[in-house]
């Protein structure tokens, strides 16, 4: 069964760097728990699903034995385009009349967008307080093998609030380095990349925390009622304490039950004055009851720094994302910077949009026929929410006749090349699984008033899932950490 496998993926092994290792199942055997006890050591953690909130037992969070194949260009070119996307998320967030336009379809059929530009236009009505702007961001992409037969970076969707795993992939390259240690592999070993995201993360918080200007205020990282993942935001929270900036974490129901504005719309929570809200929760509509709503509303009116700002996280709405695609629509928003244009368009694939029109029509019909090219995506966030094959095919049918059909968006598959590798993850049996990788480039700037202080990437996160599962991240059980192995 095992060699069954090996034989018929031998096309896909050919670009695994660990062929020989992969194959010898004692070798397996013998370094999946040293693997183990490294992520536990190292602090690849999370809670378990029993018991969110508690530290007592924890488990590590799952990971791939083995680093995967990246090639470098691809690496290069999402490192060297992560700017260029900071910048334009940017400047769709202050584009009052593009986000309007763009979003006008989709807030009328899907309530959860509504709900969050119902904020945005409150917020622009009363008007904008807060004068520090900080973005935090991942851009993900998957290599495109396509016809013919050499990689593509092309970008899966861009993440502009809560942005996760920035933590605990810092801590993931040395156990990867570890297992190649004890597998021999030393010099590869010494070739995986140094990265370090959550300090990148915290250097921006710290930045924006600055520029707020009070000695005196805390950073609120704003955080769900389960909590599993809460290690890796420690990442984030432990480096700001060590730059002498307090942390404290509430939820939205505290923020609902116990904070308040004063006469400057600064923000109070228990006799502490906010500098910057750092949301880790808050980006799907089960985060949210009525006075979750207002909660939000609060913070956005509020003069704290709010990472992201309600404008912010509908520009990395999926319907902005197909928007940015259709030609002449990056030369509007970014003009005479043709080269950065050039470098964000190389990343697009096929985005379409669904509007109730002749074109839209066209775009059903050419999906229903051949559904296995594309993926169909709602305005949602958090993995397990996309729609494929014979799936996508059905939706398609049943709303292509009515106005539901403009909150979604459809998108050209990528299709990556499989690789071999095996996925640990706590109480699962140790099996070889042929396993698809996503990249994903963390970006952080700061604007002041009009000016961008600071525009950098900071990190990277491999994650990787077996082929079998289409669709979802870490925090959904699905994919797994990985550290690329640049070939
Ligand atoms: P979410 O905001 O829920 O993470 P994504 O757009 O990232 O939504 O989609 C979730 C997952 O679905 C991705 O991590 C990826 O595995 C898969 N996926 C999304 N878009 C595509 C695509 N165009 N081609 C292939 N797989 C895709
Ligand atoms: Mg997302
Ligand atoms: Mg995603």
């Amino acid at each position: 069964m095992l060699s069954d496998l090996f034989s018929a993926a031998s096309a896909f092994t050919m670009t695994a760097p660990w062929k020989d290792i992969l194959c010898n199942v004692q070798l397996i055997q013998y370094v999946a728990p040293i693997a183990v006890d490294s992520a536990l050591l190292e602090g690849v953690l999370m809670r378990t699903k029993d018991d969110p909130n508690a530290s007592d037992v924890v488990n590590y969070a799952p990971f791939t034995l083995l680093p995967s194949a990246v090639p470098s260009s691809l690496l290069e070119q999402a490192y060297s385009v992560q700017q260029d996307f900071n910048l334009l998320v940017d400047e769709v967030s202050r584009n009052a009349e593009f986000l309007e336009r763009t979003l006008a379809s989709t807030v009328k059929v899907d309530d959860f967008t509504a709900q969050l530009f119902k904020i945005y236009k409150q917020v622009l009505k009363e008007g904008i307080t807060q004068s520090v702007f900080l973005g935090i961001n991942r851009s993900d992409y998957m290599f495109d093998y396509g016809a013919e037969g050499t990689p593509a970076l092309k970008q899966i969707e861009i993440n502009t609030i809560a942005a996760s795993f920035g933590g605990l992939t810092s801590r993931t390259t040395a156990v990867h380095r570890h297992v190649l240690n004890v597998l021999g592999k030393s010099k590869e070993a010494s070739k995986l990349l140094t990265n370090n995201p959550a300090k990148g993360i915290a250097t921006g918080i710290a930045k924006a925390w600055e520029l707020y200007g009070s000695d005196r205020a805390v950073v609120m990282f704003l955080v769900e009622e389960a909590q599993r993942n809460i290690f890796d935001q420690r990442c984030v929270e432990n480096e700001l304490w060590m730059r002498n900036i307090r942390v404290i974490r509430r939820r939205f129901k505290d923020v609902f039950e116990k904070a308040s504005l004063d006469n400057d719309k600064r923000l109070h929570i228990d006799g502490e004055e906010i500098a910057v809200v750092y949301y880790r929760e808050g980006y799907v509509p089960k985060n949210y009851n009525k006075q979750n709503w207002e909660a939000r509303l609060l913070l956005e009116r509020s003069r704290a720094v709010k990472c992201p700002d309600i404008a912010t996280q509908l520009a990395g709405t999926k319907k902005v994302q197909q928007e940015l695609s259709r030609p002449g629509t990056l030369e509007k928003l970014l003009p005479n910077k043709p080269e950065a244009v050039a470098r964000l368009r190389a990343t697009f694939t096929g985005l379409y949009s669904m509007e109730m029109d002749e074109e839209g029509d066209k775009i059903i019909a050419m999906a229903i026929a051949d559904p296995d090219r594309f993926v169909l995506k709602p305005q949602r966030e958090g993995g397990g929410n996309n729609l494929y094959g014979e799936e996508l095919k059905q939706v398609l049918e049943k709303i292509k006749d009515s106005p539901e059909r403009t909150s979604y968006i459809l998108m050209d598959k990528i299709k990556p090349l499989p690789a071999l590798n095996y996925l640990l993850r706590a109480h699962s049996p140790l099996k070889v699984s042929e396993c698809v990788s996503e990249l994903g480039i963390f970006g952080v700037y700061v604007r002041l008033g009009q000016d961008l202080v600071v525009n950098k990437h900071v990190g990277h996160l491999l994650r990787t899932k077996a082929v079998e599962h289409a669709d979802g991240g870490v925090a959904a059980g699905v994919a797994v950490l990985d550290t690329p192995y640049v070939i």
